[in-house]
């Protein structure tokens, strides 16, 4: 024991902590998922064709936060790869970062049939999941994409027309409010502002630390 204890210390010395806890994280970033495929806490499960629990740098500073999967991801399992999805990934590149650079997933796991909102026992139901996962990437900076994501992290609502541009505090880290991508597709004259904020947010979390 004693043995094992001085070369977990020597290895250490020599950096590969990061490596230790980086494997961690994956680790249970994959336990997480095999759960959230066996869960059936609300009604989202029955017409799911797998969950989403999200992609990206188990390291990152900056989670950007949406509500849940559409079509495109309930089909491929990855999160925000649709048309909304691409537009994101596209202000993330403006911004000067890669998409695998950041951290992205949803309130909701599962797919709303018809992709209608959550309800909010629905969105309350899996928050925990996404508690987690924050848990264990922990970034410095989270950016919440639309009112679902708002009123998940922040409990209340959240009319975003009004908050967003917002700098908030939750449990240590930065929160910033900005549009959902699918908003911006709906209202393209919003696409210059959604790009500053992307801008903004990335910004937050390289001064971060
Ligand atoms: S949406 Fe979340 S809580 Fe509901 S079944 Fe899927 S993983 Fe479970």
């Amino acid at each position: 024991m004693e043995n094992l204890e001085n070369n977990l210390k020597i290895l250490k010395e020599l950096g590969f902590e990061e490596i230790f806890v980086k494997n961690t994280k994956e680790e249970l970033l994959k336990q997480l998922n095999e759960e959230i495929q066996k869960c059936t806490k609300c009604d989202l499960h029955l017409s799911r064709t797998q969950a989403v629990l999200g992609e990206g740098n188990p390291d990152a500073k900056l989670m950007f936060i949406g509500e849940a999967p559409g079509a495109d991801e309930d089909r491929l399992g990855r999160p925000f790869v649709g048309r909304a999805g691409q537009l994101l990934t596209k202000a993330i590149q403006n911004a000067g970062l890669k998409r695998e650079d950041v951290y992205i997933a949803n309130i909701n796991k599962c797919r709303p049939p018809n992709n209608r909102t959550p309800t909010i026992e629905e969105q309350e139901a899996c928050l925990p999941y996404l508690l987690r996962q924050i848990e264990i990437i922990n970034p410095s900076v989270l950016c919440l994409l639309g009112a679902t994501a708002c009123r998940g992290i922040l409990k209340r609502e959240v009319q975003i027309t009004k908050e967003r541009g917002k700098i908030l505090e939750w449990q240590g880290k930065k929160v910033f409010l900005t549009y959902h991508p699918a908003y911006v597709l709906r209202n393209p004259k919003e696409e210059g502002t959604f790009f500053e904020d992307i801008k903004k947010v990335v910004e937050l979390a390289r001064s971060d630390g």
